[in-house]
């Protein structure tokens, strides 16, 4: 396995495979490393000759009150993870060479990335749409792959590729979840343990949410939503920031029309989790559609 720390060996290595008619898988991470960062992981080796993974916690994507300079950081234990899993290549870009003095580019991804999550925090997905645009330009893979648990950012990576015509195939790989049914998230390192207890509440609202549609046919997602929000709000620990039915670009849905996805965001005490389940019973990819 090699780690490479510059955009130039990163470059010549991704030019030395695609001169070897190599396939190149690529998993960006912000590291702090879990299972859910591993099997996308374990789907790129999978489907790829080579496998890159990059981990670089990235400041632009970071509004000015959150948790960039405590998002945890724990390179040698990703090294160590990554290395059981027999990633080929390792690639941690250093901040000052991603942006350099006098870096001024910017991507607008438009109304997509002001709602939902981009509401609560504005220019957060203009942050990631740049820096997967940068990462995409230095990688150059054939593949990238991303989690269903950030619905938004797959359904944002997916028109960033198609508006800006890269080459890249995007594949979304399943929520991977702890046993209770908490999505596996860097930050649920934040909880304390009567935290880590109430932030199930999320999974059971999706999966109330869920039953409502599929079990009982409600159609009406108002009355969905709010079923859920009372659910939320009987945990004390929680502060609902959305509870929100879309379908696969986005849009808000009054009456429900299978696939839909329920998605939301919840504050546990001060850490903010977000989580999401498709609805679809032809289990098609939404992502995809
Ligand atoms: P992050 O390091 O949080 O930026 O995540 C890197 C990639 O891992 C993103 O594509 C995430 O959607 C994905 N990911 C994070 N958590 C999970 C999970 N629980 N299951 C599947 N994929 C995940």
């Amino acid at each position: 396995m090699e780690i490479i720390g510059t955009i130039k060996d990163m470059h010549d290595l991704s030019r030395a495979l695609m001169s070897q008619d190599k396939t190149i898988g690529f998993v960006p991470t912000m590291g702090a490393l879990h299972d859910g960062h591993l099997s996308l992981v374990r789907r790129s080796k999978a489907e790829n000759d080579a496998t890159v993974v990059s981990i670089f916690v990235n400041p632009t994507q970071f509004g000015p009150n959150e948790d960039f300079l405590r998002y945890p950081r724990e390179v040698e234990k990703d090294v160590d993870k990554l290395s059981a899993q027999g990633v080929d290549t390792i690639f941690i870009p250093v901040e000052r060479e991603m942006y350099p003095e006098g870096f001024s580019a910017s991507i607008n991804i438009g109304k997509i990335g002001e709602i939902l999550c981009g509401a609560s925090r504005p220019g957060h997905f203009n942050g990631v749409a740049a820096v997967v645009a940068k990462l995409f330009n230095i990688v150059m893979p054939d593949r990238a792959y991303f989690g269903q648990k950030d619905f938004q950012q797959t359904v944002i990576i997916n028109k960033l590729v198609k508006d800006l015509n890269f080459s890249v195939d995007i594949v979304v790989c399943p929520t991977i979840r702890e046993s209770d049914g908490l999505a596996m998230s860097s930050r649920n390192s934040y909880l304390n343990s009567g935290e880590r207890k109430a932030a199930v509440i999320l999974f059971k609202a999706l999966k109330l949410g869920e039953e409502l549609i599929v079990s009982d046919g409600i159609v009406n997602a108002v009355l969905i939503k709010e079923e859920m929000r009372k659910l939320i709000h009987s945990e004390p620990l929680a502060a609902i920031d959305y509870v929100e039915i879309v379908t696969a670009n986005l849009k808000e849905v009054e009456k429900i029309k299978l696939p839909v996805a329920i998605c939301l965001a919840v504050k546990i005490g001060k850490t903010r989790l977000i989580d999401n389940l498709i609805i679809d019973p032809n289990n098609a990819d939404i992502c995809s559609l």
